[in-house]
């Protein structure tokens, strides 16, 4: 999109009342003109500004202090993979890794309010606990989203990246009960309610969001992103949460399928 479209669209959006943009690609930092685009919406009075990015640029500290200083109050930087050999595999790139904790510890320093979106995976789950710990205790990073791997898109290569949901829930709630002391949160879509044990509080549904994701091409909600769309199975069909949760993706159904799922009473 050009900087004049997306101007467009911050402004038509602005009068009709909405205040929340998130700026995300593709890799937004890419753009030269993002700076730009954050004092736009700012200008036009839009409250949360946000970026997704793959952190990389923010190790640059003037960079981290630009994005800040043109509007950005909101920071969503993706990891691929814990450890560090294992994000930078999938990045395709030794040392991303490194580049994208500099930037999380510059936007830490700066005092943004950063999150982390990890990305789940067969081969990362088993570090998914020394991923919160190192990266709340050592980094600073006190809100985590957990993304789990999709086979949409590229991801369908590689179907034994998948993770079966029961192990992700049982992990994720070992890991947040682990770090809560230190975090403010941990938050998933992509794991239900009913297998995340205790900590059912980690789950949102994305529908409660009102997000509308524009691209080039077409605009959406997001729920009905194939990264987010569920489906409900047998064992929703009594479960209390059915009008809360959305249920698993249609392709886990697909490959895993429901049996891991159970009703909550
Ligand atoms: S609605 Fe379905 S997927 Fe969601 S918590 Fe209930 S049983 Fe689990």
């Amino acid at each position: 999109m050009t900087t004049r479209k997306i101007a467009s669209l911050l402004s038509g959006y602005r009068e009709k009342g909405v205040a929340k943009v998130d700026f995300g690609g593709g890799e937004p930092t890419a753009r030269h003109d993002l700076p730009v685009l954050a004092k736009a919406a700012a200008e036009l009075g839009y409250k949360h500004i946000g970026v997704k990015s793959n952190g990389m640029r923010f190790c640059y500290p003037d960079y981290a202090e630009q994005c800040m200083g043109a509007g950005f109050n909101d920071f969503s930087i993706s990891l691929w993979g814990y450890p560090a050999d294992m994000h930078d595999r999938m990045a395709g790139r030794t040392g991303a890794f490194d580049m994208t904790e500099m930037g999380l510890n510059n936007l830490v320093d700066f005092g943004a309010d950063v999150c982390v979106d990890l990305l789940v995976t067969v081969q990362s789950l088993p570090a998914l606990g020394d991923a919160l710990k190192h990266l709340s205790g050592e980094v600073g990073v006190r809100k985590f989203r957990l993304w789990v791997f999709s086979i949409f898109g590229a991801g369908g290569l590689c179907t034994d990246m998948m993770p079966h949901l029961a192990q992700v829930g049982e992990s994720a709630a070992a890991a947040y009960s682990a770090v809560r002391q230190d975090v403010d949160w941990v938050r998933t879509s992509h794991v239900p309610p009913c297998l995340l044990g205790g900590a059912r509080e980690m789950y949102f549904n994305v529908s409660e969001q009102g997000l509308l994701v524009i691209t080039p091409g077409h605009s959406f909600m997001g729920e009905d992103s194939p990264f987010e769309k569920g489906v409900h199975v047998a064992a929703c069909r009594t479960c209390r949460l059915m009008d809360k949760c959305a249920g698993p993706r249609d392709e886990y159904v697909r490959i895993r399928g429901d049996g891991e799922l159970k009703t909550v009473e």
